[in-house]
């Protein structure tokens, strides 16, 4: 099912780009690398809780969320992975999964999303990250 007007139902990619198409979910790359890796796995159907998805989706979409994280884990090589998900902002069932590094930001604390301070990289670098987590997924 899909939702009109909803980024993540029409796969935008005005704030990320797309890693890989998983079991249930997308996976994107956020075009603010303030925490190197940061990475975006959206399920595919418009839900906008967890407890609607079916067990078989919950069990999918737990396997491409693991899958992913020890993508990023093996690629980026952080201290910890924060898996965060609010919705308010676009309810449709996505978490940031956010390397953080001993030494930088918000490392010992919870991953925020501080938009006045968005570190962008290049399209090549943005590139060279997607092609090294893919070839880990
Ligand atoms: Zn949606």
């Amino acid at each position: 099912m899909k939702a009109d007007n909803c980024r993540y139902c029409s796969k935008g990619t005005d704030l990320a780009e797309i890693v890989a198409d998983l079991e249930v979910s997308t996976l994107y790359i956020t075009k603010d690398q303030t925490y190197k890796g940061r990475c975006i796995l959206a399920l595919n159907d418009h839900k906008t809780e967890l407890f609607q998805l079916d067990p078989g989706e919950l069990q999918a979409f737990s396997r491409d969320m693991t899958r992913a994280a020890k993508a990023l884990y093996e690629t980026f090589q952080p201290g910890k992975i924060n898996y965060a998900a609010f919705g308010d902002t676009y309810p449709h069932i996505h978490f940031h999964l956010v390397p953080k590094y001993e030494g930088g930001p918000e490392w010992g604390s919870q991953f925020n999303m501080p938009l006045n301070q968005a570190k962008f990289v290049t399209k090549a670098e943005l590139e060279e990250s997607i092609q090294a987590i893919k070839s880990r997924l």
